[in-house]
């Protein structure tokens, strides 16, 4: 997809499926992964130290968390046990696999403001968590993180994936499709506590993507009207440059490449056929217009089509140029 903002900032975003089991979002340090990883970040940059606790369901009671709607509602009897225990803000999301095991295993993973807590009182946690849920036999560990490194780290693990292949459980794959894993509560309005290393930053561009992810122009702030897809190939082809994460960001209007190489206009046939076929429709209803010849020339059957695509014609406009010569004379 592109989408441009009112102040003419470009970008194109990649589609991507998202699933777990998929062998590209699926996989560390994928741009789906990252994605995931920037929703999070402003929130997590928040915690002065992070406490993150795992919660673990017994073999006997694994099989009462086969479906959408019980994960959801378990998620929320955890998010409200640890309200009513004082915590005021915090970030969930289901691990569906161990480390190393291909059977089932729910656990849920809660960051929240961290410090070390005594014994006792962490013991009088885990036993107020084991009452509310109902499970006297849930696995609960606790650590906290205080450095950066050990805070992004932590970031990194719990956004994973790890449900990396679908057969190992198909009835789950089925249940959990749709499924909103990443869910936080609370108020986030407080100052960023800590920051990524240089190294991290320009890997991983995530205040860049943090905004695009929210629809955000990283440029100006204004938001960012997205399109119809439109083939990768296109928006490489028209000079798109990287930021990380799947996002590209389009070169500015006034400054077009001179023609789009033909090695890559390859990838954009598919697309261009199906342009050509709309051009040719709407020049067909407009037979009988009397401005015939503008309706009938490509930049304005292009226009047509790009607005049909809910493409803005400005952040396109060169390729409206460079289609000319391939639109013209085909109908
Ligand atoms: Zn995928
Ligand atoms: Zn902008």
């Amino acid at each position: 997809m592109v989408g441009e903002c009112e102040n003419g900032h470009a970008f194109a975003k990649k589609l991507l499926c998202g699933r777990e089991w998929c062998p590209t979002c699926g996989a560390n340090k994928s741009d789906y992964h990252n994605r995931r990883i920037s929703r999070w970040l402003p929130k997590a940059q928040q915690l002065q130290t992070i406490g993150y606790f795992v919660i673990e369901w017994p073999l006997s009671s694994r099989h009462e968390l086969r479906t959408k709607e019980s994960l959801q509602d378990m998620g929320k009897r955890v998010k409200g046990a640890f309200q009513s225990w004082g915590y005021k803000r915090g970030l969930r999301r289901w691990h569906f696999f161990g480390e190393s095991g291909t059977t089932y295993n729910p656990h849920i993973n809660v960051l929240v403001d961290g410090r070390w807590i005594p014994p006792g009182e962490l013991r009088n946690f885990k036993s107020y968590l084991r009452q509310v849920l109902d499970e006297p036999q849930l696995i609960i560990n606790y650590s906290y993180r205080k450095t950066a490194p050990e805070m992004m780290h932590t970031l990194r693990y719990v956004t994973r994936a790890t449900f990396l292949d679908q057969s190992w459980d198909y009835e789950i794959a089925e249940a959990i499709y749709g499924f909103q894993n990443s869910q936080s509560w609370g108020t986030w309005k407080a100052e960023t506590q800590w920051e990524l290393s240089m190294e991290e930053k320009d890997e991983l561009n995530l205040t860049q993507i943090e905004k695009l992810e929210r629809g955000i122009c990283p440029r100006c702030g204004e938001p960012i009207t997205w399109s119809n897809p439109v083939p990768l190939a296109l928006v490489e082809a028209i000079g798109g440059k990287y930021i990380g994460a799947g996002y590209y960001e389009l070169p500015p209007p006034g400054d077009p490449p001179k023609r789009l190489p033909s090695t890559q206009m390859q990838g954009c046939e598919d697309w261009l056929f199906s342009v050509k076929q709309v051009a040719h429709n709407i020049a067909e209803n407009k037979r009988d217009e009397p401005d015939y010849e503008v309706v009938h020339s490509p930049v304005y059957l292009f226009r047509e089509y790009l607005r049909g695509q809910n493409i803005k014609t400005s952040s396109m406009q060169r390729v409206a140029l460079m289609m000319k010569a391939k639109l013209h004379g085909k109908y």
